[in-house]
C-alpha cells in the first residue's frame, strides 16, 4: 500500500494505476499481493480517465512467475481527490479481464484509491466474477474530524 500511495501522491491530479501481482492461500480464500506495477508507459492518464497500457507488463509477469511463482491478481488505480466508486469503464474492464483467456484470472481484484495526501486516502476493493457479478471486499474512507 505504501508503494501504491507513493505513486498516487506523485500522480497529483491525474489518474494512474497498474497491476497487482501475488498468490492465493492454499484454500484460495485469501489473495496476498506481493508486488504492484507502475503505470505502463503506453497508459492513458487524465484527470478522470485511466486506461492501463501493456508495455513491459508481460515480460515483468514472466520474470515474477519464474522467480517466485507469483502471478497476475488484478488491477489498481487512483481517482485523484475523488470517491472510490468504480466507473462504468472500470466495471467493464474488470468483467473483460475475468472473461479473457489470456489473463488466466477468472476473479480479478480491483483496488481503487481515492482522495489525496492532504485530506486523506480512500480505499475500495472488489472481486469481479466471470459472470459479471461484483463482490465488494472492502471500503474505507477517512474519519471526519
Ligand atoms: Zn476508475
Amino acid at each position: 500500500m505504501n508503494q501504491v500511495l507513493a505513486r498516487c501522491s506523485a500522480a497529483g491530479s491525474y489518474e494512474t494505476g497498474g497491476i497487482l501481482v501475488g498468490k492465493y492461500s492454499k484454500n484460495q480464500r485469501v489473495a496476498e499481493v506481493t508486488a504492484i506495477s507502475d503505470s505502463p508507459e503506453d497508459s492513458v492518464e487524465g484527470p478522470t480517465v485511466f486506461i492501463r497500457g501493456i508495455r513491459g507488463i508481460y515480460r515483468w509477469l514472466q520474470t515474477l512467475w519464474r522467480s517466485s511463482s507469483h502471478y497476475y491478481l488484478g488491477e489498481w488505480h487512483f481517482h485523484p481527490g475523488l470517491h472510490t466508486k468504480p466507473s462504468t469503464l472500470d466495471m467493464g474492464t474488470m468483467t473483460d479481464i475475468a472473461r479473457a483467456e489470456a489473463y488466466k484470472c477468472p476473479e480479478p481484484i480491483l483496488l481503487i484509491v481515492g482522495g489525496n495526501e492532504t485530506h486523506g486516502w480512500f480505499f475500495y476493493t472488489q472481486v469481479t466474477t466471470r459472470d459479471g457479478a461484483i463482490v465488494e471486499l472492502h471500503r474505507c474512507e477517512p474519519k471526519k474530524s
